[in-house]
């Protein structure tokens, strides 16, 4: 046996007994550490909720660490860096290798990579095993793939782990994807009772990590008032089983429908969970598919939740990684303006833009058309500096890490990488939103008005966009379409448009 001195770190969003860096682990040579560092929650101005669910689930761990006897060294509330703390215990402890899972963030695997070679200690640095697609195999996939794009990426994974799959070797229901069921809005009197997520009840660990976030994180966004966040792997499994039970039946038809004073809609709510490895994607998918058969649940429904964690979950990991750091640089249609004031207070007139980020606000959670076609159409449509609109996005929800966060907001909402994985921009106009939601029967602001005193702010940018874009758009086939109806707006219309899309730029802290 070498006496090598180990030293495993497990950070704040890798929480699992079941971690390949816990499962290596040698009593006679490993020590372990978890740190809390402030400068964590403040290189992005992070919500209250979102500093509080990572210090609340890495305490309980710890805990559960200790009862099994793991000598760990945990740092609590510290003012240093991450980097700063573990290269004193490195040296302190005479440490001569770190061990730890690939982190999440890049920034930080970077720095990891960096000290290690200061300190000339070595490292293992093992890939995150609570994916389905290792980077190898994603970079093989990719490797030969004139476009990559999920669905196809998708219905690889789906026959690689033999998910969907009837005897034939077919995907179940002869077809892979059942998503033009899965788009309605709800019905015109609104969704009628909607399950909330489980209610849970905060501990003593919850409680102090509540009061220590609102003492000295007070001038951070967000509200503490209504955290309800699952921090232990025991009730990310209830809120598992609680989601089955009651929510997944209406998961798929309305995963795209937004209505006021429906902040979660029938949503799973778990992707803290999975995030933070309290949850592993295999078991729900299994928890899933158990469902299916038990409650006999429309295939349109499992198979739309489904392609949520096997196909666009995997996929946005698989590009991070691939694309990173360029992904956090790219600036297709170099933008350049401020993200608006009220993003981060929701004092704003548009109805749609105040329930989003109102609600976000309140619970560090939207989902995912919100975030997509609510607050990402706007940033794009008002030219928003993409690494400001990513900032905002990673500070402002509780299940933002990096690696999950910066392909959907740079990538999939604000067309950063000039559609590297994306068909065309995802953008809309206020006709959408009215038809998805009832956002627009509160708004002061009138959804088909194109410029003028009452015009809907999405409206005019969404035309703004298409005229600004117009020869690239057409220049390209699978956009062509998108500038179709402009042919039916008289040039003079085109103008005024163009013009009041000015004034609404000029002024974006106003609307
Ligand atoms: P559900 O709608 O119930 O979906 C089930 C699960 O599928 C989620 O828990 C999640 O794990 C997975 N999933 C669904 N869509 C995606 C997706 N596009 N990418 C990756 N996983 C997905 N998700 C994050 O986990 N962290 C983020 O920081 C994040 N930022 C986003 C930013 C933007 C601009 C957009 C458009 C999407 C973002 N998403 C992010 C994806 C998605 O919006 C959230 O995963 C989802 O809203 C979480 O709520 P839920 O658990 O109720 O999800
Ligand atoms: Fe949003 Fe426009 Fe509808 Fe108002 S009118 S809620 S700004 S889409």
């Amino acid at each position: 046996m070498s006496d090598a001195k180990r030293l495993i770190l497990i950070l704040g969003d890798q929480l699992d007994l079941q971690g390949v860096a816990l499962k290596e682990f040698n009593p006679s040579s490993d020590e372990l550490i978890m740190i809390e560092s402030s400068e964590e929650a403040t290189y992005v101005w992070s919500h209250q909720a979102k500093i509080a669910i990572f210090l609340s689930a890495m305490r309980h761990f710890s805990e559960e660490l200790r009862s099994l006897q793991y000598p760990l060294t945990y740092i609590k509330e510290s003012p240093l860096s991450i980097i700063d703390i573990l290269k004193n215990q490195l040296i302190e402890k005479k440490i001569n290798c770190l061990v730890c899972v690939e982190p999440g963030e890049w920034r930080l695997k970077k720095a990891i990579e960096q000290l290690v070679e200061e300190l000339k200690i070595s490292l293992v640095m093992y890939e995150d095993n609570h994916f389905f697609c290792t980077h190898q195999e994603f970079r093989e996939w990719a490797s030969n793939k004139k476009e990559l794009r999920l669905e196809y990426f998708y219905r690889q994974m789906r026959k690689t782990h033999h998910i969907l799959i009837d005897a034939d070797g077919e995907p179940e229901g002869g077809q892979w994807n059942f998503d033009q069921d899965n788009r309605k809005p709800y019905p015109k009197k609104g969704p009628g009772m909607v399950d909330g997520p489980i209610q849970f009840q905060p501990d003593q660990i919850t409680l102090d990590v509540l009061a220590y976030v609102k003492n000295n994180y007070k001038d951070h966004p967000g509200s503490l008032e209504y955290f309800n966040w699952p921090v232990t792997r025991a009730q990310a499994l209830e809120g598992l089983q609680y989601f089955i039970d009651y929510r997944l039946r209406n998961f798929g038809v309305f995963q795209d429908a937004m209505w006021t004073k429906t902040p979660f809609g029938w949503h799973s709510v778990l992707s803290t969970s999975l995030n933070l490895k309290l949850l592993n994607p295999r078991e729900v998918i299994n928890a899933v598919l158990g469902a299916w058969k038990k409650y006999s649940l429309d295939l349109s429904t499992v198979e739309g939740f489904i392609r949520q964690i096997l196909g666009w979950r995997e996929f946005v990991r698989g590009m991070y990684y691939l694309d990173m750091p360029k992904m956090a640089e790219d600036n297709y249609y170099s933008h350049t303006r401020a993200l608006p004031k009220w993003y981060w207070d929701g004092h704003t007139q548009m109805a749609c833009m105040r329930d989003a980020i109102g609600q976000t606000l309140k619970y560090g959670y939207a989902h995912h058309i919100q975030r997509l076609m609510i607050t990402g159409n706007f940033a794009l449509l008002a030219e928003i500096l993409p690494s400001e609109v990513c900032d905002w996005y990673l500070a402002i929800y509780v299940d933002a890490i990096e690696w999950v966060e910066l392909p959907n907001t740079a990538g999939m909402a604000l067309f950063a990488n000039g559609g590297r994985f994306t068909s065309k921009p995802y953008i809309a106009s206020g006709a959408y939103v009215k038809r998805m939601s009832n956002y627009c029967d509160t708004c002061p602001y009138k959804p088909d008005v194109r410029y003028g005193e009452n015009a809907c702010p999405i409206t005019t940018l969404y035309w703004n966009f298409l005229i600004k874009h117009r020869a690239q758009l057409e220049a390209n086939p699978r956009s062509r379409l998108m500038t179709a109806n402009l042919s039916r707006i008289s040039v003079e219309d085109q103008r005024a448009i163009a013009s009041h899309a000015h004034k609404i730029l000029d002024n974006l802290n106003e609307i």
